[in-house]
């Protein structure tokens, strides 16, 4: 059969079997409308059409595939949801209204009551109150490791663990967790081992090549990447998906079609951003930790991080996110923050601008003292998710913050 292309409304799955994740960040899963427009097109309808009542009763009884409305499936959310998961080597990605979302479709839709969840300490502070208050009151029960520690682990295991549940690197710490171990741990359980890939994106970690179950992403962060929208998608094989899809379409945090399309076009940039996230990080963690003010700098890619080799090994890059401990207390920590011009307060993270927190007082701001002691969250540390802005515009604006320090 000759390939003619103007009949072709997206590109064959066949076609891009083997090309690399860059790209597959900008061609999979792109649909074409009779327009044949060249851009994703955006589908801002809640419901559709059929053409008789016997379509109607053919799409809603499932013989006749098709869009029904907009809380099940849309085209710009599918072809987001296609591209992430062509992205991760995941055979299917649902799209969620949040990384939230994305966590707790997971647990509602794979888990009961009575289940045993085993979470890492360092995670997200949302999804530790996910588990620790919300999911704790639907009888699941879940004990927080250290991410690092495989003794912990093993002894956390109970008959009734169904579920590991991690983020690597950790936020803000960037300790790396030995994905392959804890997979075997997770199997010998019978229990789901599931990976917040947020951090890294399917450009530079694939945790599905490591024995993840299933990829949790906040498309929040780099994906989308210049600020703009709040989603999130959980990607895994076929089976387990339709039942996080399953759980969605009935409890409705759905993704929107227009964020679904600011994603995609987020997305065909993700590759050239993470690579100059990472250049960025890894200089100013270098330099930082040359700074007298500077008591220690935790970040992956350097030879000092205790993981360094680990994360060589999963990880393409060391990601654009790190932090370090000012010398002094937490007042030192927000005089470095305030002296800051340039850069933006804020907790946000995953940006093209380069953005600065304190996580004892905002993102980890409610977990308890001893939590917090545990998880490393000490009062002078600072979090910077690093930019794309010129690494010597970073530099200029971090001194700002070091002479704040030698006042
Ligand atoms: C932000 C974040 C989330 C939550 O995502 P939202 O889109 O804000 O709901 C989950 N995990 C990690 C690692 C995050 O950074």
């Amino acid at each position: 059969m000759t390939y003619r292309r103007e009949e072709h409304n997206w590109i064959p799955e066949s076609d891009l079997e083997g090309v690399s994740v860059d790209t597959l960040a900008v061609r999979a899963g792109q649909i074409r409308t009779g327009q044949l427009e060249h851009s994703d097109a955006i589908f801002p309808t809640s419901s559709f059409v059929y053409g008789s009542a016997a379509q109607a009763a053919a799409r809603f009884s499932g013989d006749e595939p098709g869009n029904i409305y907009s809380r099940f499936t849309n085209p710009t959310v599918q072809a987001f949801e296609a591209r992430i998961a062509a992205m991760e080597g995941g055979e299917r990605a649902v799209a969620t209204s949040s990384g939230m979302a994305a966590i707790l479709a997971t647990c509602m839709a794979l888990l009961k009551s009575g289940d045993h969840v085993i979470c890492s300490r360092g995670v997200f502070g949302t999804t530790n109150v996910l588990f620790q208050k919300y999911m704790a009151r639907f009888g699941l029960e879940t004990t927080f490791v250290s991410l690092t520690d495989m003794d912990a682990w093993q002894s956390a295991i109970r008959p009734e663990t169904r579920m590991l549940f991690i983020e690597t690197p950790s936020n803000p710490l960037c300790e790396v967790a030995d994905m392959s171990a804890l997979s075997a741990l997770s199997k010998a359980a019978g229990a789901l081992f599931v990976v917040d890939n947020c951090f890294c994106t399917p450009v530079l970690q694939r945790p599905f090549e490591f024995g993840a179950d299933i990829i949790i992403h906040s498309a929040t962060k780099y994906l989308d990447g210049q600020g703009r929208c709040v989603g999130g998608a959980v990607v895994g094989p076929n089976k387990l998906m339709e039942e996080v899809y399953g759980f969605l379409r009935s409890a409705g945090p759905t993704m929107s079609p227009f964020n679904a399309w600011v994603f995609l076009k987020g997305l065909e940039t993700l590759p050239i951003r993470m690579r100059a996230h990472c250049d960025n990080a890894l200089e100013l963690a270098v330099w930082l930790e040359q700074q007298p003010g500077v008591e220690r700098v935790f970040y992956a890619g350097l030879e000092s991080h205790p993981q360094h080799q680990l994360a060589s090994r999963q990880q393409s890059g060391f990601g654009g996110v790190l932090s370090f401990t000012v010398k002094g207390e937490r007042k030192a920590a927000w005089a470095f923050i305030d002296a800051t011009r340039m850069i933006s307060i804020t907790a946000n993270l995953g940006d093209v601008k380069t953005t600065i927190t304190h996580p004892g007082t905002t993102t980890h701001g409610r977990l308890s003292p001893e939590d917090k002691a545990s998880a490393g969250i000490t009062d002078n540390l600072v979090r910077i998710s690093v930019g794309i802005e010129s690494i010597d515009d970073i530099k200029t604006d971090l001194k700002r913050g070091l002479a704040a320090l030698a006042e």
